[in-house]
């Protein structure tokens, strides 16, 4: 059974099978929808502050 997952940096919902997934040194599983994604998380953008991402406007922490 496949699990849906969400991506880490924009907060939409990933289907079985699609976007990045990315393992840290920790073991970590870090998915992201797209490179565009995954850029801008490495670049520590704060997704709270740009329009694309549905985390845009959040203000949980
Ligand atoms: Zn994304």
């Amino acid at each position: 059974m496949a699990r849906l997952a969400k991506c880490m940096f924009c907060g939409s919902d990933l289907e079985p099978g699609t976007g990045l997934m990315y393992v840290l040194n920790n073991g970590t599983i870090m998915w992201f929808c797209s490179r565009k994604c995954f850029k801008n998380y490495n670049m520590k953008r704060d997704p709270r502050k740009l329009k694309w991402t549905l985390k845009y406007g959040s203000k949980t922490r």
